[in-house]
């Protein structure tokens, strides 16, 4: 039996920061990650400042590191193909809202905690149950292509995303917010003609929206939203049927751009994300710890689901050092659970509060869409509005609590 003082499952963001924290403070750690290559995993990659600070605080500056990243520096917004606004957000003009690399980071953030002898990192390693000991969780068993190994721990963290194999062998209550809305993901090249520099546009019309950020591989990142479990039958229909009817409603440089892309198979692959959006009501069950999408999956809506996991990580970390660097019992490892889902549950909360408008925004009646966004346009055009957003904004990128790392 492999022993350590905390066993992670789940190398993503989230997992792999408390793994650094953790080492880097002396504590034994096991990471596990079911990918060889981080690659593998499509996830979130939308890094707000609140999620940078965390970096910052690990010691990972993207700019020295050499992690790929895009700054964004203006949204545009498109109703019907006519454009309606661009409002002026503070953390997007001042060049803070960044799409980063997840293989890179995650990459740099391993590299960085593998200087740590008490460190170990079992990649390409599947979790596949929870070891028991006195009916509380001691450890998991993890198994690669041709071994199972056994790993023991004073804790056991689920940082396994949203199909956490912890969540589901300790059958967590879970509370389920309702989500009428897929994303279809593909890229473009990104499409200079149309928007220079590197700008992001919303383009809306009705029952459907596209989400598109320029990335930090010279291309566009579109997300399609359409109605949740209508992919089979765009599927059927073809790439290029799909492709004309977003070409119809997208703005003239757009469309014209997506035509060429269509005409020299410049279009990735469509990857299909179905929207999740719940938290489990409780955070740990007998002696596990659920965190980051596996305590409360995000769906995509404001770009929030990677730094909510990092922040996760520091306020895990606070609580659990100390404990794990004494010989702490398990009423006070239970204590500490409660008290860091207590310290993060208010963030977690407001944020899916926020994430839970948009879908069901998009859907409303296509009349009363119409009617709906001449009155947005006016709006937008009221700078009293715009610092009212500004507002919610600021709590989007900046967060809604303070997180700061004090071990
Ligand atoms: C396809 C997709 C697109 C997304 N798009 C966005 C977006 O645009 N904006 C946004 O903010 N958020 C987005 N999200 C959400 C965002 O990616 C997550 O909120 C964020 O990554 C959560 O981090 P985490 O560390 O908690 O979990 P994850 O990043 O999900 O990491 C969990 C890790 O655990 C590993 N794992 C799972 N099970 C096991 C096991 N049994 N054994 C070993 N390893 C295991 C996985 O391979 C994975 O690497 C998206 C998520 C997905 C899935």
């Amino acid at each position: 039996m492999n022993t350590f003082d905390a066993v992670i499952v789940g190398g993503g963001p989230g997992g792999a920061t408390l793994a650094n924290i953790f080492a880097s403070r002396g504590i034994k750690v096991a990471l596990i990650e079911r990918q060889k290559d981080f690659s593998k995993e499509f996830r979130g990659e939308a890094l707000m400042p609140s999620g940078k600070e965390v970096l910052d605080q690990i010691g990972v500056d993207l700019d020295t590191e050499n992690i790929k990243y895009r700054k964004i520096d203006q949204l545009n917004i498109f109703y019907k193909g006519a454009l309606i606004g661009n409002p002026d957000i503070e953390f997007i003009k001042e060049g803070q809202f960044r799409w980063a690399s997840q293989p890179q980071l995650l990459e740099k953030i391993i590299e960085k905690t593998s200087d740590f002898k008490n460190f170990k990192f079992f990649r390409g390693f599947k979790a596949e149950d929870l070891i028991y000991e006195n009916d509380r969780v001691s450890g998991v068993r993890i198994r690669n292509m041709d071994e199972d190994i056994f790993l023991s721990g004073k804790v056991v963290i689920g940082f396994d995303g949203r199909s956490s194999m912890v969540r589901r062998k300790l059958d967590f209550s879970i509370e389920k917010f309702h989500q009428p809305a897929d994303v279809l993901w593909f890229k473009v090249p990104y499409p200079k003609k149309f928007i220079p520099g590197s700008q992001a546009f919303f383009s809306l019309f009705p029952m459907s929206m596209l989400v598109c950020i320029p990335v930090y591989d010279q291309k566009l990142q579109v997300g399609w939203v359409i109605p949740s479990g209508s992919y089979g039958e765009l599927k059927q229909q073809g790439k290029e049927k799909w492709v004309e009817f977003i070409r119809k409603n997208s703005p003239k440089g757009f469309s014209e751009h997506l035509k060429a892309c269509l005409d020299n198979n410049k279009i990735s692959d469509p990857f299909i994300l179905k929207m999740t959006l719940d938290r489990v009501k409780k955070w740990n069950k007998n002696g596990a710890l659920l965190l980051g999408d596996a305590a409360h999956t995000m769906n995509a809506v404001g770009g929030q689901g990677l730094n909510i996991a990092l922040r996760d990580a520091v306020v895990c970390a606070n609580h659990l050092v100390p404990l794990l660097k004494t010989d702490a019992d398990t009423k006070d490892l239970d204590f500490a659970f409660e008290k860091i889902e207590k310290e993060r549950l208010n963030e977690v909360r407001q944020v899916q509060e926020i994430q839970s408008r948009p879908p069901k925004f998009i859907f409303i009646n296509k009349y009363l869409i119409d009617l709906i966004f001449p009155i947005i346009k006016i709006i937008f055009k009221f700078r009293i509005i715009n610092r009212l957003a500004d507002k919610e904004f600021d709590k989007i990128s900046k967060g809604f609590d303070k997180v700061k790392l004090e071990v």
